[in-house]
């Protein structure tokens, strides 16, 4: 078997010891003569499994009590309404930085159910830069600050949070959660699409606290209601069983290198290597994005012309290098280096990037 190098920006690479106990796994679960994707989800086998996940997400991100971790199905994309229609009240309004194109997709639909006040737009600047984190202040009104703790297309993540006092902080984490440890507690609510850096598509895991469950709205239906996902523990109706089960695995396989720590070391690493080989290229990479703002998750990068990032892909591509494209909305190239993303990959990278620059300069 040979495994490819996957730069996928997501669905992305998952490490290897969890698919090979995927496939260990599958047909027959714990000897119960079936696989954990046929039995009922009312099962105490699934219940466990279920449970587990939750725990190990708040065990590994120091989740506070006064929080709950709830499975969801619709993508980080559902969430863009979902925060809305639970959190936004009435007349007042919500407050959004708009760092990226995630950051845009969530004001674009956050509009639609109430007021938004737009805090900072990095548009002008072609999204390379974030704001001071200090100089993001709730407005008059606000129910809940919205941020993108990292554009994964743009590859600009903050490094620190914004202390928004009693107004929530709201933030999709869907390509950095589990890469860093955060301040939870500095949080109303977490929200991260689940396959780039935890399981399979097909899950969306939400951190919320208990005062803002109770905001949910009774006229809300009820899958759009976190009250009801909160009070039946996400067992509202079927949630995505495979995924959690994935989750899960994939939840002990950080806690078995040792944590959010160890992750974030690992992080920093595998992205240090490729920036550096960009910073020394002599131009022939090119970085658009501040140094202060640069993602340890996704590395973007440019090459003098379209042409030669083409040959570059393909090339990278024969040499088991796969994924590297930028986002088709703005072109160039992207190294998505998550949590299972040996540091071997980076550095494999980095050979080539150096081959590839000497044989085109
Ligand atoms: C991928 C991504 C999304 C969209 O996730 P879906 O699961 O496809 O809805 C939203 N926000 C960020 C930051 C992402 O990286």
């Amino acid at each position: 078997m040979s495994r490819k190098y996957n730069f996928y920006a997501g669905p992305a690479t998952l490490p290897l010891p969890v698919l090979e106990q995927i496939r260990e796994e599958i047909v027959d679960f714990k000897n119960m003569g079936m696989s954990i994707i046929e039995t009922s989800h009312r099962s105490k086998e699934y219940e466990e499994v279920h449970n587990d996940a939750a725990s190990l997400i708040k065990e590994l991100l120091g989740v506070p009590d006064n929080y709950q971790v709830l499975f969801l199905g619709g993508g980080a994309t559902l969430q863009f309404s979902m925060v809305p229609m639970n959190l936004l009240k009435g007349e007042r309004s919500c407050d959004i930085v708009l760092s990226g194109s995630w950051a845009k997709k969530a004001y674009s639909d956050a509009k639609k159910l109430g007021k938004v006040n737009v805090l900072f737009n990095g548009e002008d600047k072609s999204f390379t830069v974030l704001p001071d984190p200090a100089g993001v202040k709730p407005g008059n009104g606000s129910s809940y600050v919205h941020i993108t703790s990292n554009e994964t297309i743009q590859g600009v993540q903050w490094k620190d949070f914004p202390d928004t006092g009693d107004v929530p902080l709201v933030a999709d984490m869907s390509s950095d959660i589990m890469s860093r440890p955060i301040p939870v507690e500095k949080f109303g609510l977490i929200y991260a699409g689940a396959q780039k850096n935890m399981a399979p598509a097909g899950l969306t895991v939400v951190i919320i606290r208990d005062d803002l469950v109770e905001r949910s709205p009774d006229d809300l239906t009820a899958y759009l209601s976190y009250k009801v996902h909160a009070e039946k523990n996400s067992l509202y109706n079927t949630p995505p069983v495979f995924c959690i089960y994935v989750l899960k695995l994939v939840m002990e396989w950080v806690k078995k290198q040792g944590g959010i720590s160890a992750m974030e070391e690992l992080s920093k690493k595998r992205a240090s290597v490729i920036y550096k080989a960009i910073e020394e290229s002599d131009g022939f990479y090119r970085c658009p994005v501040d140094p202060s703002y640069r993602s340890d998750m996704n590395v973007v990068f440019r090459l003098s012309t379209e042409e030669l990032e083409k040959k570059f892909i393909q090339e990278a591509a024969g040499k088991e290098m796969i994924g590297l494209k930028g986002h088709r909305s703005v072109g160039g190239c992207r190294a998505s280096i998550y949590n299972a993303m040996p540091i071997e990959g980076a550095e494999r990278l980095v050979e080539f990037m150096k081959e590839f620059s000497r044989k085109n300069r």
